[in-house]
């Protein structure tokens, strides 16, 4: 269901101070990407030379560092909202002690002395392991209830889907970007990628199938990506 990735050797480049890193694929051409937390990765083809490589690159610096910047502006602060399961919660900052985020309430409360970037992964890593917990549950409770087989299912960044599902391969994979959907709608995106494995295709009997389950689904639905749709907030920007 998607390019697989050449087992590649993955590397770095230095640009004037800003850490490239090196994914080799088999792609025609270069595509430059920054993830929530400010890393710069270049998906690029196997065989192309460092220093064609590197003429491509100073020729999107411009881009590189308007992305950089935009990022830097959206650093992690006191008082900053982080979009969760359908709401906000808000960010208390406490710069002493080892690096620990504890969510209480609608209270997020991170220590440590952290440079922006390590806020972020600190707390991208937080919200994927929230989501994890969230999706092994619905899982447990979806897969006993349907009867499906499930090899494998994992956390992706995906940009223009919230889950996906290899029926032959019986994989499932989710956007990590649902933690920030509400909880009914999370369980209906379970719910539509599990079903996959009973009817692969978005025929009347899949909906069908689906309506059995959760009666209200097309509702869960348009849930999703609500918040995003009120206020565009991207996540990341790739090239
Ligand atoms: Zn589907």
């Amino acid at each position: 269901m998607r390019s697989r990735r050449a087992p590649a050797t993955q590397d770095s480049v230095d640009l004037g101070g800003i850490l490239c890193w090196l994914q080799r694929e088999q792609r025609q051409s270069l595509r430059l990407r920054f993830d929530a937390a400010g890393k710069l990765t270049a998906n690029c083809p196997i065989h192309l030379p460092i220093p064609i490589l590197m003429e491509l690159l100073q020729e999107r610096l411009p881009w590189i560092l308007a992305q950089r910047q935009r990022i830097q502006s959206q650093a992690l602060g006191q008082g900053s909202r982080v979009p969760y399961l359908g709401g906000l919660l808000t960010l208390q900052i406490l710069e002493a002690g080892g690096p620990t985020l504890n969510r209480s309430g609608n209270t997020l409360w991170m220590t440590g002395k952290l440079s922006p970037e390590q806020r972020q992964r600190l707390l991208q890593r937080w919200l994927r392991q929230e989501l994890k917990a969230l999706l092994q549950g619905l899982l447990a409770h979806w897969q006993a209830r349907l009867q499906v087989p499930v090899t494998h299912w994992g956390i992706r960044q995906m940009r223009t889907r919230w889950g996906s599902c290899n029926v032959v391969k019986k994989r499932l994979s989710f956007a990590s970007s649902l933690i920030a959907e509400p909880h009914s709608s999370i369980e209906y995106v379970v719910v539509h990628e599990l079903m996959h494995l009973r009817e692969p295709g978005h025929t009347p009997r899949f909906y069908a199938l689906v309506e059995q389950c959760l009666p209200d689904w097309q509702e869960r639905e348009r849930d999703l990506g609500r918040r995003k749709r009120k206020s565009p907030q991207k996540k990341g920007a790739s090239q």
